[in-house]
């Protein structure tokens, strides 16, 4: 089955809204390719602005984070509610840097995952091991876990609709990315865990991203992978040329 490759820049804390928007007019036209989805996850003080930016292009707007109940007394926190009515479409969820310093377990994430759909948004579910777990020979059985955590509740159609982005957490922000081998393996493995939880039809239309110091120079190894469906980018994602690069590359 053919599956639209993806690309999603992840700009974590960096932007303002007048930054935002001035990158936004710049990659509009560039970053826009046919087959080629291409999504901008930017902090949610850019979102408003990026939306009617991204009005009649086809580029999309999504947000990095969510919280899984709708409304609330979680003071400065922003629920799926919120981000459908701005016109928002992704939100990134259990992103390793959300679980390492927020404390999010794959029990909070599935809630952010169940939520996301619940309003119409689509998660893209950050998986991946740390350095250790990688040494210790534990990376399949970690993605296995949070793979099953964070979709379990869902559909089969819910969780083709996923977008899952394997992030090796040592390959993120450190210019050490895994070799598309790698990858490709890991990403495999995680779709035959998709197929074991639902059936073929599903891991089939589930695109799987890989994720840590992508840039334009090596996009193209990771989507020449055949179970590569694109990439999630963080520092190279920040400079308009690089952006559009990379959608370019994919
Ligand atoms: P990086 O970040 O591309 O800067 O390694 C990727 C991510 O955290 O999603």
């Amino acid at each position: 089955m053919a599956r639209t490759p993806i690309i999603a820049g992840n700009w974590k804390m960096f932007k303002t809204v007048s930054e935002a928007v001035s990158f936004f007019n710049e990659v509009k036209g560039g970053a826009e390719v046919d087959g080629v989805e291409s999504v901008i996850c930017a902090p949610f003080t850019n979102l408003p602005a990026l939306v009617e930016a991204a009005k009649g292009t086809k580029i999309a707007i999504g947000a990095q984070n969510l919280h899984f109940e709708d409304n609330g007394a979680y003071t400065g926190e922003i629920s799926g509610v919120m981000l459908a009515d701005l016109g928002v479409k992704y939100v990134i969820v259990g992103h390793s840097e959300r679980r390492a310093y927020f404390g999010e377990t794959d029990e909070i994430v599935n809630k952010k995952v169940v939520a996301a759909f619940k309003h119409g948004l689509t998660p893209i579910l950050c998986v991946g091991e740390k350095l250790e777990e990688r040494e210790a020979g534990e990376t399949k059985n970690v993605c296995k876990v949070q793979t099953e955590g964070g979709l379990k509740g869902l559909s089969a159609e819910q969780a083709a609709k996923t977008v899952i982005a394997y992030e090796p957490i040592w390959a993120i922000g450190t210019g050490k990315s895994s070799t598309a081998g790698d990858a490709e393996d890991v990403i495999a493995y995680i779709r035959e865990v998709v197929a074991s939880l639902y059936d073929q039809a599903t891991a089939d239309a589930v695109r799987i991203q890989y994720g840590g110091s992508v840039k334009p120079a090596n996009v193209q190894e990771y989507m020449g992978q055949a179970n590569i469906d694109g990439a999630l980018v963080g520092g190279a994602s920040l400079e308009p040329a690089s952006y559009i690069a990379l959608v370019e590359g994919a």
